[in-house]
């Protein structure tokens, strides 16, 4: 019944196949409801809507569940949809793992040369930089604010004298204020806005902005900051240290690993694609990225960027040929927000059925994100 062009499912050596999937994608339909917007939308609602009086009073009891869960989608992929839970997800590439941590100390440092230093528990990164007189952090994560005096006490007795926030996000700076003393806090001025806006006490305003580029030199120590544009978020800046040859650009890169749930939830995706490109073509030795468990290559940053294409090329590809409404409960036909999410779906079944062969092994979380990055690949591709 189904003439579209997909792929086989991918047999997934090792991957987890019985999830439950009759019992949960009906759930799920209304979450994805949710998140599906845009323009095309309410120009398909007003098209339909036209010339179907009523549509939505022709029952005096609507129900108030969604009928049986029925057939899977054709070809549905072996990878569990969002929001169904599994027994085991895939497991990790050796070649996304990083050193392991010490249980006792709970993160570990790592040194990238000339005073400039990592601090990690494998999940999340920040880094300071040692000079004559003191000490620059750059990031203040939750969950690495208790660790950063300690991992700094490793290799220096100096004080923090400046703070610098890649961005406005409290996973990355929420631990600013629990670093205590007054530091110099330095950020892009799109940072200051929104940390206003937040009001949060544990992540206190910069007192030194910029908008284009802003150069640190502390001691014989240099930190070249500069803004290329909304992509992760509005804000978000490159730290280069030009003596070490480190370019740390956080939530953009993850070396070895998946993004996070839709592009790492870039506010602009082609911006955030344009920033990986850009990445890419820069001049450093070695990326820290604010996540997961390493430092990163430029052989990690072409593999995300080759990651990037073949998501837009495999929702493209889907977009095309898969056709709207088939196989589409009649019953439904009125109700333009099930019209899309049964096409968009299919579309979604078909990216991630076609990106399993080649990546499911090769980044680590593949399956974890894999339909969120579709799901997002296709809107992107329809309304941007
Ligand atoms: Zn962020």
């Amino acid at each position: 019944m189904c003439k579209e062009s997909r792929n086989d499912r991918p047999s997934l050596a090792g991957a987890r196949t019985n999830y439950p999937r009759t019992q949960h994608y009906s759930e799920n339909s209304f979450i994805r409801n949710a998140r599906i917007g845009g323009f095309c939308f309410v120009v398909l609602l007003i098209s339909i809507c036209a010339g179907t009086n009523g549509v939505y009073s022709q029952s005096d009891n609507p129900s108030t569940v969604q009928g049986a869960a029925g057939e899977p989608y054709p070809n549905m992929p072996s990878i569990a949809p969002i929001g169904v839970s599994i027994g085991k997800y895939l497991d990790v590439p050796s070649s996304s793992q990083g050193p392991p941590i010490d249980p006792a100390k709970g993160y570990r440092v790592q040194d990238l040369g000339k005073g400039l230093y990592m601090i990690t528990d494998n999940a999340i990164q920040s880094m300071f930089l040692v000079y004559d007189r003191g000490v620059v952090v750059i990031d203040a994560p939750q969950n690495l604010a208790a660790f950063i005096p300690k991992a700094i006490a490793e290799v220096s007795d100096k004080p923090i004298t400046h703070l610098i926030y890649s961005h406005s996000h409290a996973d990355h700076i929420g631990g600013a204020k629990a670093l205590g003393g007054h530091p110099i806090i330095i950020a892009h001025e799109e940072t200051l806005r929104l940390l206003k806006r937040d009001a949060d006490p544990n992540r206190p305003l910069p007192m030194v902005t910029f908008s284009d580029r802003y150069t640190l030199r502390v001691g014989n120590q240099v930190l070249e900051l500069s803004y290329h544009g909304n992509a992760h978020e509005p804000g978000n800046i490159f730290i280069y240290a030009p003596a070490q040859r480190v370019l740390m650009v956080v939530d953009v890169v993850f070396p070895g690993w998946m993004p996070w749930r839709r592009f790492a939830l870039a506010q602009d995706i082609p911006g955030y694609f344009a920033q990986v490109e850009e990445i890419r073509k820069m001049d450093w030795d070695t990326y820290v990225g604010g996540h997961v468990t390493r430092t990163g290559t430029h052989a990690d940053v072409d593999i995300q960027a080759e990651f990037n294409n073949d998501v837009k090329q495999a929702a493209a590809t889907a977009l095309a040929t898969t056709k709207p409404g088939e196989g589409l409960n009649p019953l439904d036909k009125n109700n333009p927000w099930a019209f899309f999410d049964h096409y968009i779906d299919r579309v979604a079944a078909q990216c991630v059925n076609t990106l399993t062969p080649k990546w499911s092994t090769k980044l680590g979380g593949f399956d974890v994100y894999v339909w969120d990055q579709c799901y997002s690949m296709e809107q992107t591709l329809r309304i941007e």
